[in-house]
């Protein structure tokens, strides 16, 4: 059996006359940025993730990128950020002049909260945490330290769309929820597309100035925006998607939950989940091993394609080398980046296909 990853048509297939319909919808509507559709997709959002705003933009990190920007964060001030995250909740701190101070995972991959307190200096203006894999990170701890310190937290959300704790949804749970609707992201677009979801009405309207040039009135630019603006066909689109994520995310648990009972190595350490506040939308199914290189092209060899998120720390990439981040700086993060591999899982995948991956993992010898 092969496995590949390329199987975004799956997902598009599960509803494919649906998503004809809007994508017809939009492009014959004559308005095809900043429309009916996006104000559409606001209002569903933010009432789904249970905010009072949501602000489309045009990606993920954009999201991040701005509401970074409208806390009004730049240079000489700093944001603690996930250590075993990917590049964009990074990039978000630096592209507005501060600078990223890592922390630590736990074992769960979501950043470790009892460390995060000693991180904290005079000059920390932000909490960024990471729903990593689609695992709510734990937020009472975290929003613990950051009320002591009455600081914000801000979540990175682009992998945990639907995933909830202590019955909020994540996006919800901080000053700022950053979204992307990657293709490839639980809720995804068919084409970039990221939003904002917040309860903050002055952080709102700020992002929708930002987004558009800086003018709530055009020409009338306040403030040196951007132009990041989502446009009404991948909203048509989400709009569509956003009605089906409840079954999706339930795809995905079925997936995991075989993987779980199925899988028997003792060469490999299944994901972990935290505590029963929150729950997991298995954006991936991460699971380590010491010899993961021999195990990735052990799967290879039989099919199976994988995918290691994320094999480089920030702190390490090439990138950040003028922020002096040394191996041993980090090393639960480091060791992660050197065992973690997310197994296949995505909307559309066969029961077949689940169980060829446990039977091949099950006859690993280990290297
Ligand atoms: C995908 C992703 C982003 C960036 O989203 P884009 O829409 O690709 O810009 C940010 N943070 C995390 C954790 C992600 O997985």
């Amino acid at each position: 059996m092969k496995i590949s990853l390329a199987v975004l048509d799956r997902q598009f297939q599960l509803h494919q006359a649906e998503y004809e319909a809007a994508a017809l919808r939009a492009l014959r509507s004559g308005w095809y940025i900043l429309g009916p559709e996006v104000e559409g997709f606001e209002r569903e959002f933010a009432a789904y993730v249970g905010t009072k705003y949501a602000v489309a933009v045009n990606s993920g990190l954009d999201a991040l990128t701005l509401t970074v920007r409208a806390l009004g964060i730049g240079a000489g001030d700093e944001v603690l950020v996930p250590a075993n995250t990917y590049i964009a909740t990074a990039l978000a701190v630096t592209e507005n002049g501060a600078k990223p101070v890592f922390v630590e995972p736990d074992e769960a991959y979501g950043i470790a909260a009892d460390r995060i307190e000693a991180a904290i200096t005079e000059a920390t203006r932000a909490i960024m945490v990471v729903h990593l894999y689609g695992q709510a990170s734990d937020m009472d701890a975290i929003r613990a330290v950051a009320a002591r310190h009455a600081i914000p937290v801000i979540e990175d959300c682009a992998q945990s769309h639907g995933a909830r704790y202590a019955g909020y949804m994540t996006g919800a749970l901080g000053r700022a929820g950053c979204f992307s609707f990657y293709p490839t992201k639980n809720l995804g677009a068919f084409g970039d597309a990221g939003a904002v979801t917040t309860d903050d009405a002055e952080l709102a309207a700020m992002l929708r100035k930002l987004r558009n040039y800086g003018s709530k009135v055009k020409y009338h630019n306040e403030v040196a925006g951007v132009n990041s603006r989502m446009d009404e066909i991948q909203a048509a689109l989400l709009r569509t998607k956003l009605q089906h994520l409840p079954e999706l995310v339930a795809e995905r648990r079925r997936i995991a939950a075989r993987y779980d009972a199925a899988i028997q190595n003792p060469h490999i350490v299944l994901p972990k989940v935290r505590d029963a506040k929150g729950d997991h939308v298995y954006h991936q199914y991460v699971v380590r091993t010491k010899a993961r290189d021999a195990f990735q092209a052990y799967l290879k060899e039989a099919g199976i394609e994988t995918v290691i998120h994320y094999p480089i720390p920030p702190h390490l990439a090439e990138c950040y080398a003028r922020l002096g981040g040394r191996r041993g700086d980090f090393p639960i993060a480091e060791r992660y980046a050197d065992e973690v591999l997310s197994l296949p899982m995505f909307n559309g995948m066969r029961v077949e296909e689940a169980d060829y991956v446990i039977a091949t993992i099950n006859a690993w010898k280990g290297a």
